[in-house]
């Protein structure tokens, strides 16, 4: 049985005392322990995290890092720093990283290896665009993104990749859960062929694409979707916590 994964992607929203004021609401409500919880935040709000780690349910990790322990690369964050600030996850291979800062698969490969050897569990992102889907290309590429971002390394239960459709990132028009399923059912498909089947069976993979309270009851009903990346929709602690409990939502 794979645990239901719900993972809040901040983006670049939030200082670090609204990062603590929401540590603090989320906390306050109920949710069912069945589910993992995560947020993604800014790099900056990761402290307000650590700080408030003794009395906080919810893990956390980073949206990014650099593919080197240390060194000469201003501007960058390495995993060291982000395992001595208690992240447990790190996002990699975001499509806003891919589109907007031009990240490669490689590099992507790169990062993921060298979180997995530092202690960091990557949430190895991966999705088509919309001229993509529409020319049929969709399988062909997430096929490619997965491949090349599993690319030498050894099956691992704690990773996780997100199916997220770029042209459904953001835009308020989700996947529909069957398209969902089918994509999902079809990376899982490429982890058996690589790792075998008990890894397969046991890799969580989320879908993310304007996932909201409304609509998580329908990914979650799928055989194959094990939780959601949620961007807009985890800025409110309110809402994220009705998505978190979508048994009941
Ligand atoms: C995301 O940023 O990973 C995402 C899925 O965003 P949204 O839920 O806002 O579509």
């Amino acid at each position: 049985m794979r645990r239901p994964l719900i993972a809040g992607n901040w983006k670049m929203h939030k200082t670090v005392r609204e990062a603590s004021e929401y540590i603090r609401e989320l906390n306050e409500l109920p949710w069912d322990d069945s589910v993992e919880v995560a947020v993604i935040p800014p790099f900056t709000c990761l402290f307000a995290f650590w700080e408030a780690r003794s009395r906080s349910r919810i893990r956390y990790g980073a949206q990014n890092m650099f593919w080197a322990r240390e060194g000469a690369f201003t501007g960058e964050i390495s995993p060291l720093m982000l395992l001595d600030l208690g992240c447990d996850y790190v996002l990699l291979g975001h499509s806003e990283r891919r589109q907007i800062m031009g990240e490669s698969d490689r590099m992507i490969n790169d990062k993921l290896r060298l979180a997995l050897e530092t202690g960091l569990l990557p949430i190895l992102c991966v999705g088509e665009t919309l001229e993509e889907r529409e020319s049929g290309k969709a399988k062909e590429v997430v096929g490619e993104q997965v491949r090349w971002g599993l690319q030498g390394v050894s099956p691992h239960p704690g990773l996780v990749i997100a199916y997220e459709p770029v042209w459904a990132i953001g835009t308020g028009v989700n996947a529909t859960a069957s398209d969902a399923q089918d994509m999902i059912r079809f990376v899982r498909d490429i982890i058996q062929k690589e790792w075998g089947a008990q890894a397969a069976q046991e890799l969580r993979i989320l879908y993310g694409g304007s996932v909201k309270p409304e609509n998580i009851g329908e990914f979650m009903v799928q055989d194959d979707i094990d939780g959601a990346l949620v961007g807009g929709a985890s800025l409110d602690p309110k809402v994220f916590a009705d998505i978190i409990n979508f048994r009941s939502t």
